[in-house]
Order: C-alpha cells, then structure tokens, then sequence
C-alpha cells in the first residue's frame, strides 16, 4: 500500500449531554462516508475531534484539558474542536488547546470537507472510493436520535440559547429513515433526544405525533425520551405513555430548585406547586413511573431555606434519579450579573447532601418495583454469569438464564435490591 492509499483515522470524544452523543454518532457516518477509518476517543488517530460542552465552566475545562492531552501525547494529531464552546468561548479555546480547526453548531456536520480544505492538515486524504469502516460502538442496544435542537426559553444561568439558536426540529419522514436504519442495524431502543424536546413541531406534529410513528418501526422495542420541560407537552406525553407498548415508563423532568423565588430568578416557567401537581397527575397516569430530575444548588441569591425547600419537595415527591450539579456562573448570562453568588464551599455541602438523598430515593423507588414485572434490555454479560441491563423504569437490572444474551428484552419480577441493582 502507498502512503496516499493509507485510510486516515478519527476519534471523537464527547463531552456534555445526550444531543451531544447524538450529533457525534452523525459526526462519526460523516467522516466514515468520507473515507475515514473510526477508532475510539483517545486512541491516536489522523483527526481527533473533541465534541464540546459549555453547559458548565466544569464541561469547559475538560474539554480544553481533554484537548491538550491530545496534543500532548501525539502534536501531529489534527485537532478539530466543535459545538457549544466553540460558540460561547471560540477565542479563548483556540488560545488555550493549540487546536487546527474550530467549527461551531453550523459547521459540524461538514467537518471532513472543511478538514480536507485546511492548510494545517499534512495527511493524506482517503483514497476513494474506500468503504466505511465498522462504527467503535459502545452499545449495540441502544441510539441516541435527535429529533430537535436550539431553545428559545432564556433561563437565566443558561448558554444553550447562545450556543445552539432558536429551537428546530428535523421533519418525521427523516428521524423515521433513521430510526428504521437503527433497528436494520439492530438496535433495539432508541432515545429521541433534544435541546427542548417538548418543543418538537414539524408540518404541525408535536412530539407526541413523533412518538407515535416511531412507535410503528418493526424491529424497534422500546422508545425513550432524553429529557422533557415542565409547561412544553409533558402532560400529552404521560397521556400517551400510558397507553403505548413501547414508551418507557421513564420521564427526566428537571426541577432545578424547590423555592419558588429561585425559581422565578432562573426564569423558569413554573412554581413548586405547578411541579407538585405534575407529579400527581404522572403517577395516576402512569404508575411506578421512573422519575429523573436535574437540580441546580447554590444558584445566585439562594439562602439556607431556599435550599431546604428544595430538601423537603425532592423528599416528597418520588424521584428515582437525581442529577445535581452546583451552580456555574457562564459569562453573558444574566444570572452571572445577579448578586449573591454563593461560595464553592456551601454549593459542595449542598449537593453532597442531595446526592445523598438521591442515593436513598433511588433505592426506595427500586423497591417500591419488587413484585412487579418490569422489561430489562440486556446490554452485557457479567463476570459471574448473570446479564445486566436497563429496565424501561431506567434502573439497572440483573437477570440469569441458559437463553439470554446481549440485545435480548427480558421480562423479570424483581425479589430483591441489592446494591442498587434489581434482581
Ligand atoms: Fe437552557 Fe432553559 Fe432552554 Fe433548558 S429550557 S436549554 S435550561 S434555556
């Protein structure tokens, strides 16, 4: 083989959320159908694309850290950094990673032609035509699919609006092609994911229209969503969930604060109760739903009992999974400007004691199943024998049996908990 016939190399690393995951899956087709042969993030590769996340200054500094070891451990590397960080923080990413190219929302999916066409790069391009080379998967049950991205919200400590642009949504016939190819390639669930799913509208189908087409690809079993804003279509979803055979029983709902005034400060468009009663409503629509929740501790101005409601409605309520996360000022949003910054110290006591309780509701609601028959995709096969995998409650579960194996959707009445795990 000459040097020109060598197939090129990519790695993308992901940082950040579920559309980011997702976007990464195209970023991958995009260069495998340029010719790029695919290997895993930080394997060494021709091109090392690092997907970016500005959610939190946190998400920022890894990536800038992820970034430099690359070239670090390998400076003729190509560097390609891409997405929301890109767009909030362009100038002091080129500065700080040494990075070839920067690309930001619009251009992420051209990246193999505007690599082609970069002076930094000294690789050969592929030879063509080259087939694409098997995909590095990390699950060969589940796909991330994203159906919409931008949010027009402006909550207040949020970079999403500036990062990704006022919401789209892709039309239904094209996430149903790409749904059908998931389940030809043999996925079994597919996760619609967005920046703000439930503002999914395209030819005036809302979400739910969404749902239930997907619903109707053969060979797909179970549908999940990423995530969902209180006062978008949450109640049509649960409506819709408890009658469908293959929505999961599964909703991520983020509160971000139990004090109405916090809530009123981070523009948020609803108050504890408004939240309490969408709960109420989800358990008489769906029972034993699984219920995920983001909270956002240590927001500008939040004192003592401000944190404390946000203690006593997350005790109440029967979340099953938390994602906390301190608060993180992001230049240019208004909450940056807000007085009462709270120190580092207190936002670490207050997460460490939400985490805390997470952990004790996550196990109350697991045993709250026990006795009731749940679905478990299995995604591997433990040391010991046993299969693990997801329920559509969103717990892990263990199942054994002569006849199970990867990809398989087995039914399981759960005896016991045991650490943390269904079995
Ligand atoms: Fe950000 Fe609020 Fe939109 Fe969520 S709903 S992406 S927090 S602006």
């Amino acid at each position: 083989m000459s040097p020109e016939d060598r197939v090129p190399s990519v790695s993308v690393k992901t940082i950040g959320c579920r559309l980011n995951q997702a976007e990464s899956a195209g970023i991958m087709a995009a260069f495998r159908a340029a010719g790029y042969g695919t290997v895993l993030p930080g394997d060494e590769a021709d091109v090392c694309v690092v997907h970016t996340c500005a959610v939190t200054a946190n998400a920022e500094r890894k990536c800038v850290q992820f970034a430099r070891s690359i070239k670090r451990r390998n400076p003729e590397t190509f560097l390609v950094l891409a997405g929301c960080a890109v767009e909030v923080s362009h100038d002091r990413l080129r500065r700080d990673t040494g990075a070839d190219l920067l690309a930001g929302q619009a251009d992420k999916s051209r990246l193999p032609e505007l690599v082609a066409a970069n002076p930094n790069r000294h690789f050969p391009l592929p030879p063509r035509p080259s087939p694409p080379t098997p995909l590095p998967f990390f699950s060969t049950t589940r796909a991330l699919v994203k159906v919409q991205d931008g949010c027009d919200f402006n909550c207040s400590y949020c970079v999403v609006p500036r990062a990704r642009g006022n919401p789209v949504s892709r039309p239904v016939p094209e996430v149903l092609d790409e749904v059908r190819g998931l389940a030809a390639e043999g996925f079994k669930e597919v996760v619609l994911t967005g920046a703000n799913l439930g503002c999914y509208r395209s030819s005036g189908r809302g979400i739910v229209d969404l749902l239930a087409a997907v619903e109707q690809v053969a060979g797909i079993h179970r549908i999940r969503l990423s995530s969902i804003e209180v006062s978008t279509a949450e109640r049509e979803i649960l409506d819709y969930m408890s009658g469908s055979e293959k929505l999961c029983r599964y909703l991520h709902i983020p509160l971000q604060s139990g004090s109405s005034t916090v809530l009123q400060r981070m523009a948020r468009r609803y108050t504890p109760d408004h939240f309490r009663r969408l709960v109420e409503f989800a358990q008489t629509r769906v029972p034993r739903l699984g219920l995920g929740t983001d909270l956002i501790v240590g927001f500008p101005g939040e004192e003592e009992t401000d944190f404390e409601q946000t203690m006593a409605i997350v005790t109440e309520l029967p979340f099953s999974n938390l994602h906390v996360f301190p608060y993180s000022k992001r230049a240019q949003t208004p909450a940056a400007r807000m007085p009462g910054q709270v120190p580092e110290r207190t936002r670490k006591e207050r997460v460490a004691q939400l985490v805390e309780l997470g952990e004790h509701k996550k196990q109350t609601f697991a045993e709250r199943l026990i006795g009731h028959p749940v679905s478990v995709l299995i995604e591997e096969q433990l040391p010991d024998g046993s299969f693990a995998g997801w329920t559509g409650e969103y717990l892990r579960a263990r199942a054994r049996g002569p006849d199970i194996t990867t990809g398989d959707l087995v039914g399981l009445v759960p005896s016991a908990v045991v650490a943390g795990i269904l079995e």
